[in-house]
């Protein structure tokens, strides 16, 4: 392993000064992609600066009905507040069907925004990958590139974004706070992470800052959400394919819909094509499978995962069925 600097950060504007003048300095907050990154020498940060000592640990109910949630806050805390449980079951049910107890019990809201990419190549030193290291080319293009992106991707960069809480709050709608040497800024959660185009290293719209908070648009209601999740084992797996969707009925009319895939593109990604052709319509399969197709219209399978264009429709209708459900009981 090779050294770096440590520091640790008491307040948010020490903490974005460390990083002034040092390129290669990361964040550490729960350490549980950065530092399997640095044992594995694909990230080689200069300075480490750990910010767990920021009082950014905190969900705080906004008088518009948002919630506030610290980048500290860890996914564990965050899956089980009870205003996330109430208000965003979504969220929570992305957040649970992740990784493990363990991992959400270290893991962060900034943090987890921030994950790098499961691409086998990305994580070998010795492949090409255009992400960890821009024009050496990309070994999954014609390589092993069954857990790879259909949607989203480009010649430079076809991997994966791997979170599940991502994938709640493109669906939810949430803003970004920033605070760089420049002071504080937002920024959709839409906007955040980038697709992969000719700059796969360039992963998010962030410079030099810190997430300090992540701010929950107001809840639809009434309101039935699922998150559905297809992986080759039942736990502790990233996702090949997976769908959250939140539905609003009005006796069995769709209202408002709102869905958003994982594991199937460079990004989390959000179906609005496939939104609008659901609102009005009667809550029913066929709507969905329509839906589906609409949502997957544009993906490009590369020669080992055709397979996740017909599991990702298979989990959208049945994530759109699930709300769907649950918006009815919650209706009676
Ligand atoms: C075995 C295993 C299984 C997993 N399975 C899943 C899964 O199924 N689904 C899933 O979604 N995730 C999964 N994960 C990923 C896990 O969710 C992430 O590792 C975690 O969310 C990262 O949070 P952290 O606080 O540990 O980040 P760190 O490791 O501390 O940091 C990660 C990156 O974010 C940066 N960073 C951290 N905080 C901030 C901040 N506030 N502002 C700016 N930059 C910041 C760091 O510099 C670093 O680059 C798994 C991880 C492991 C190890």
């Amino acid at each position: 392993m090779r050294t770096f600097a440590f520091a640790r950060a008491d307040s948010v504007e020490r903490a974005v000064e460390r990083r002034q003048g040092e390129p290669a300095s990361a964040f550490v907050a729960g350490g549980t992609t950065l530092l399997d990154l640095v044992k594995l020498d694909v990230m080689r940060p200069s300075r480490v600066i750990d910010i767990n000592a920021l009082p950014l640990k905190s969900v705080e109910r906004l008088h518009d009905d948002r919630l506030r949630i610290g980048a500290l806050v860890t996914n564990t805390d965050l899956a089980y507040h009870p205003d996330v449980l109430a208000d965003h079951p979504l969220l929570s049910q992305a957040i649970l069907a992740g990784a493990s107890t363990q991992v959400r019990n270290m893991a962060t809201t900034g943090g987890n925004l921030m994950q790098r990419t499961r691409c086998p190549y990305f994580r070998d030193p010795t492949a090409a990958c255009n992400k960890r290291e821009p024009g050496s080319g990309c070994d999954a293009r014609d390589g092993f590139n069954r857990m790879h992106a259909v949607l989203g991707g480009s010649d430079q960069c076809v991997a994966v974004h791997p979170s599940d809480m991502c994938v709640a709050l493109a669906a939810i709608g949430a803003t970004l706070t920033l605070q760089g040497p420049n002071g504080e800024r937002e920024i959709d959660v839409a906007d955040f992470h980038r697709l992969p185009g000719a700059t796969p290293h360039l992963e998010h719209d962030l410079d030099d800052e810190l997430i300090v908070a992540v701010t929950l648009a107001p809840p639809l209601k009434p309101l039935g959400t699922a998150y559905v999740k297809r992986r080759d084992r039942a736990a502790y797996e990233f996702a090949l394919a997976s769908a959250g969707a939140m539905l609003s009925l009005d006796e069995d009319l769709i209202g408002e819909a709102r869905l958003a895939l994982g594991g199937v593109a460079t990004k989390p990604w959000r179906c609005h094509e496939a939104e609008a052709l659901l609102a009005g319509k009667r809550a029913e399969i066929a709507a969905f499978e329509a839906a589906a197709d609409v949502a997957l219209a544009d993906a490009e399978p590369l020669s080992h995962n055709a397979f996740k264009i017909p599991l990702a429709r298979q989990a959208i209708v049945r994530a759109l069925r699930d709300a769907a459900r649950v918006a009815r009981e919650d209706n009676a």
